[in-house]
Order: C-alpha cells, then sequence, then structure tokens
C-alpha cells in the first residue's frame, strides 16, 4: 500500500468546507439544514462583470496569459491600490494567482524555510497554520482576547518574536472574527515591527471593502510606510465583488518576493482563468455601486443577527467591525449543556437543523462562526433553532 508523504500527513482538510460538505450530505438524506458555515456572499456576481466575461470568450481571450496576469488587470490593480491604500506599485511587483488561497500559498513557499516561524493571530482564517506547515514552517498561535476585540497586541506581538521569526499575518476585517484594527492600533504594531527588521509581514485585506466601522479601512503599511519593503499586501475579488468561483487573488509587494512567488506559480498552475482575469479587470475598474449595495444588505443582517444572539443564554457575542460573520462565545450554554467541545455543539446543533463552524477550527474553542451571507428568513429560522436548542 502507498504512503502519503510527511508533508502532507501535517495538513488538516479545511474545517469550514467540510462544514459545508457534511450540511449537504444531511440534506441530501432528506434532513432540512440551514447553512450558515460558508465563507462566500449569497449575492450573484454583478452584471456588467459577467459581461466582460463573456465578451472576453467572444474576443477569443481564451489562451495561457502571462503568468503574472495580464497588462490589464495588473494597471487595474496597481490603480486600485493608489486609489483605495495609497500604495505605489510598479507592474513587477504584481501577482496574479488563482485566488487569494493561491496567493498565500505562493507566499509560504516563496519566503519560508524549514522551521521559520510565522506569527499567527488567533482566530484565524483555517488555512494560514497549514499552508505554513506544508512550507516546513512552524505556525505561532497566539491568541487574542474577546476584551480586545480578538486583535493582536503589541506587547503580544514584541513576546513572541525570535530570531527565527520570518512572518507576521494580519488579516483585518477578520475571518472569522469580524473585527477591524484601527490606524492606531496598527501604529503600535507597527512600532514592534520597526524593531525587529529581520520580520516581515503579510496583511490579508480580502474584505477590505465590507467594512462599516467609523473608522476607514487601514492596513499595517498604510499605517507605516516605513514597512514597504517588508510588507506584502493580500487581497482579491471574491469577497467584495461576490466572484468566489472565479478565483481570482492579487499580491502587491518587493519586486524580489514577487518573482519568487511568480516563481512557484509558473511551475504550478501558469496564470488564473483568462476569462476571470478580463472579469476581475471590470469588477476593479468599472463602477464600484455593487459594492455599497451589498455591504448595506450585511450592516442589516449583522445587527439582526448579533442582537438575536446576545439574547441567548450563555452565549455573548461583539459587534462586528464588518465582513459577514459574527463570532459568539458559546462557552457558557456550553457548560451548562455539558460540552466539552465546540465541536459536540455544532454536532447538536447541525441535528437541530443549522451548520455552523465551530470556533476551534480558527483556533479559538468555544466560539462559533456564524456566516450571515444568506437570505433574511433563512437566518431567523437558523437564529430560532438555535435559540430552541439552548432552552
Ligand atoms: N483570506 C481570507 C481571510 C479569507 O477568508 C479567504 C476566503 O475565505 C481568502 C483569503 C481566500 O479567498 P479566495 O481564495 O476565495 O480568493
Amino acid at each position: 500500500t502507498g504512503q502519503p508523504s510527511h508533508r502532507v500527513q501535517m495538513v488538516k482538510p479545511s474545517p469550514t468546507l467540510a462544514v459545508t460538505a457534511r450540511a449537504a450530505e444531511l440534506r441530501a438524506a432528506g434532513q432540512d439544514i440551514i447553512g450558515l458555515g460558508a465563507g462566500e456572499p449569497d449575492f450573484d456576481t454583478p452584471d456588467h462583470i459577467k459581461a466582460a466575461a463573456i465578451k472576453a470568450i467572444n474576443e477569443g481571450k481564451t489562451k495561457y496569459t502571462a503568468v503574472d496576469g495580464t497588462v490589464e488587470l495588473k494597471q487595474a490593480i496597481i490603480d486600485k491600490f493608489n486609489r483605495d491604500n495609497g500604495h505605489s506599485y510598479a507592474p513587477d511587483q504584481i501577482l496574479v494567482s488563482s485566488g487569494g488561497k493561491q496567493s498565500f500559498f505562493n507566499l509560504c513557499l516563496a519566503l519560508i524555510d524549514k522551521g521559520d516561524e510565522v506569527v499567527i493571530p488567533a482566530p484565524y482564517w483555517v488555512s494560514y497554520p497549514d499552508m505554513v506547515a506544508i512550507a516546513e514552517g512552524v505556525p505561532v498561535i497566539v491568541k487574542g482576547t474577546m476584551e480586545n476585540r480578538f486583535k493582536l497586541t503589541p506587547d503580544q506581538l514584541e513576546a513572541v518574536i525570535t530570531p527565527k521569526t520570518k512572518l507576521v499575518v494580519l488579516n483585518s476585517p477578520s475571518n472569522p472574527s469580524g473585527t477591524a484594527y484601527t490606524r492606531k492600533e496598527l501604529e503600535g504594531l507597527a512600532a514592534v515591527l520597526l524593531k525587529h527588521p529581520h520580520v516581515m509581514v503579510a496583511t490579508d485585506d480580502m474584505y477590505e471593502h465590507i467594512l462599516w466601522s467609523d473608522e476607514p479601512f487601514c492596513n499595517i503599511l498604510m499605517a507605516c510606510p516605513e514597512l514597504y519593503d517588508r510588507t506584502i499586501v493580500l487581497n482579491g475579488v471574491s469577497k467584495a465583488y461576490s466572484m468566489t468561483g472565479w478565483r481570482i487573488g492579487y499580491a502587491g509587494g518587493p519586486a524580489w518576493l514577487i518573482k519568487n512567488m511568480k516563481k512557484i506559480q509558473s511551475q504550478s498552475t501558469s496564470n488564473p482563468c483568462s476569462i476571470a482575469q478580463a472579469a476581475a479587470t471590470e469588477a476593479l475598474a468599472g463602477p464600484q455601486d455593487c459594492v455599497k449595495e451589498m455591504l448595506v444588505a450585511f450592516k442589516k443582517r449583522h445587527d439582526y443577527v448579533v442582537g438575536r444572539l446576545n439574547k441567548l443564554p450563555g452565549v455573548s457575542t461583539i459587534e462586528s467591525d464588518g465582513t459577514f460573520y459574527a463570532f459568539p462565545d458559546f462557552s457558557e450554554a456550553m457548560k451548562k449543556l455539558g460540552f466539552e467541545k465546540d465541536t459536540q455543539l455544532a454536532e447538536m446543533l447541525l441535528e437541530k437543523g443549522v451548520a455552523l463552524v465551530p470556533g476551534s477550527a480558527f483556533g479559538m474553542e468555544g466560539c462559533m462562526r456564524l456566516s450571515y451571507a444568506t437570505s433574511d428568513k433563512a437566518l431567523e429560522k437558523a437564529l430560532d433553532r438555535v435559540e430552541s436548542a439552548l432552552i
């Protein structure tokens, strides 16, 4: 019999995809399950973006493109970074990939050596630690607290940096916590990074436009331009433009790093889909009203969901700054129900007809991630079910 590599044995399958698959399985068996596990907007991709893809097909843009993306898309990304973030990049500082997931994967393989430490604040996007493990790096998980809105503090960062620290990963607004760093908080983290010039920082801005806090969006490079040579900015069209299936993510950063990420991509997948690139060009360069419309809907649902959650016995939830996730703490409710692990609670709620992702998947046992990228009706019904399961 065959033996898989030691590398693959260090990897867990994505728990969020597993919840979605399990819900689909139960549904196929005839059960009525409301899925609040998925990490994707429920809106259709806007029409003008679809039209750009259809046009690309009709014009024969159906062949290989440059590995790092078409000239048009890279220019749209350069313009976007300038317009929204004030970052200035040349074309050789941009890499387009098949989703934000591949951008981070390329980064890990291009930057991390065996034993290198990567600081990952928890709760984290499920894929970070596993991708670091594939690159044979060591994820250094730093747990946030609800009191600090699940964000990394400068003291926590200072305490974990060692000579082996290669990278710090920031994600704001955060999947799963829904909270965003303020400029002031980022300045505090930047002050620590400036003391340790051997450390790089990745800022995953995937939810940049799904933000309703009073403060405008800020990332670590906007807060501290001195970090330009040490920052890689990751973003994509999946969430902002409801384009998860098109698979386009992008990165901006130092030319040497982008060149090496491109090398990994050139020997794995080559260019991302040519048609999806044409659609992404329109998404970034075309009208932006669609983003605002989705934001209004997400905020309305957020207020409803957080309001309902905070009325549940033994559940406490902070208001999100953005994204389409709430991240309630169920630990008191779990105690009352006699559950030790949040996976037990998730399984019980699944039996009651609601699929949620347990916090342990994100490095935060006792919480649950609830995605409100679904209809108001489904949310109401799902919360009724959670309520009756807890009483
Ligand atoms: N980064 C974060 C924080 C995410 O939540 C996701 C998707 O769930 C991604 C990156 C990757 O997105 P995609 O590969 O669909 O572009």
